[in-house]
């Protein structure tokens, strides 16, 4: 008897206290995807990434928004979503308690506006994402000019970007009959 009690005494507490004490976690332990709508720019990479399409878009051009939206009870925990994300707006945390009363309390949304054409005027992409892409680009950029072009560029929708490039290739292809007109003129 004496023996067994000197092992257990040895060998210490077997169980651990949880729910009546905090469980701690490992450190690279996947748990809850923690999403910052700060952060976030709306650009849907971690809809793309997510597996179980726990996370999803949805886009109303008619009243200027795009919704982000995450449902725990589909996701897996891959941390793809974190991996993915352009801004860190999305990270996998150390809470895995996730028990709800109500279904619809396991979805969590964020919604966005839209930023329109400067050409057209239409809603096309996230303002924020547009806002994004023109500041990266603008880095690059050579001076001012260069940057607002750029950021012009961006903010224009690809039914007008496409429409523009087509002019020019019209207007490039007029230019070169023009020239071979003249060349051949005596
Ligand atoms: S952790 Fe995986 S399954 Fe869960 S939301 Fe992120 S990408 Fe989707
Ligand atoms: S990848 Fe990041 S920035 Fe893009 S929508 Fe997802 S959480 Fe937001």
């Amino acid at each position: 008897m004496l023996k067994l009690l000197k092992e257990i005494l040895r060998s210490g507490e077997a169980t651990v206290q949880y729910p009546f004490a905090p469980l701690e976690v490992c450190k690279d332990f996947r748990g809850k995807p923690e999403h910052d709508a700060e952060l976030c720019i709306a650009c849907a990479a971690c809809t793309v990434a997510c597996p179980p399409n726990a996370i999803q878009m949805e886009t109303d051009t008619a009243a200027g928004t795009r919704t982000w939206s995450i449902n725990y009870g589909r996701c897996v925990f891959c941390g793809r979503c974190e991996e993915s994300c352009p801004t860190g707006a999305i990270r996998l945390s150390a809470d895995f308690e996730l028990a709800v009363g109500n279904k619809a309390d396991l979805t969590r949304k964020a919604v966005f506006t839209l930023a329109e054409c400067a050409c057209c005027g239409k809603a096309f992409a996230p303002a924020k994402e547009v806002d994004y892409v023109a500041r990266l680009l603008g880095q690059s950029a050579r001076n001012q000019e260069e940057a607002d072009r750029l950021r012009l560029t961006v903010s224009t929708c690809p039914e007008c970007k496409r429409k523009q490039d087509a002019h020019q290739v019209a207007r490039m292809e007029i230019d070169r009959q023009l020239g071979r007109q003249l060349e051949t003129t005596p």
